[in-house]
């Protein structure tokens, strides 16, 4: 079975340095909530129209209603209006020498806050490594070949593979998305694929 460290190997090589989510932490926050369940397209589009208003002193001072209005392009905008209220008060008293699972279990307390938007907001606001893992992740590590039996052996499949380099799991996480939005799709492009010499679905 091929290994964490292959995997990002491999596709850095073959889609160089990625971006960074945002170097505004609380900006990760905010999008972190507002993708889910839209594309990024539709955040990007939503936040170029807000920009200026997005800082936890600004969002915490608006009404529930002004909130929403703001971010109903995103979808769901009451329950994602309360979760970035409450993921911005967290985070306007949050303490940052926490432990990494003591930060993570606070932010899994937050109602709409799931596994994959806790870790989301511990690499790239926090840069802690606690890897993301996401339907293409998913989908990806099936296709390659490898098999896990849990949720904790696939974490354990990265954690332990790359190391604790939080800027690893931030860029591997985007490398297995562009990846998979370019080539990796429903139909997968195999042909053209830079995994195909390590991909199961090929040898
Ligand atoms: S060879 Fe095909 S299935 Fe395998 S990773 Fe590449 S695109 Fe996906």
């Amino acid at each position: 079975m091929l290994s964490a460290n292959d995997l990002y190997t491999a596709l850095l090589e073959a889609y160089g340095e990625p971006r960074w989510w945002s170097d505004d932490p609380y900006m990760v926050l905010f999008q972190s909530v507002l993708v889910q369940n839209t594309s990024w397209t539709n955040v990007e589009r939503t936040c170029e129209k807000i920009k200026g208003m997005i800082a936890p002193e600004i969002i915490s001072g608006l009404a529930d209603d002004e909130l929403e209005a703001m971010i109903r392009p995103c979808g769901l905008p009451r329950s994602k209006a309360r979760t970035i209220k409450d993921l911005t008060r967290w985070y306007i008293d949050a303490d940052s020498s926490l432990a990494t699972c003591r930060m993570r279990k606070e932010l899994l307390a937050i109602k709409g806050i799931g596994e994959e938007t806790a870790d989301v907001i511990l690499v790239y606001a926090f840069h802690r490594p606690s890897f993301i893992i996401d339907r293409y992740t998913r989908v990806l590590l099936s296709r390659l070949g490898c098999s896990f039996r849990s949720e904790s052996e696939v974490r354990a499949f990265f954690e332990d593979g790359l190391g604790n380099d939080a800027a690893i799991y931030g860029y591997l996480h985007w490398l297995i998305l562009d990846h998979c939005i370019t080539r990796c799709r429903k139909k997968p492009e195999c042909g053209s694929c830079p995994l195909s010499a390590l991909c199961r679905k090929c040898i």
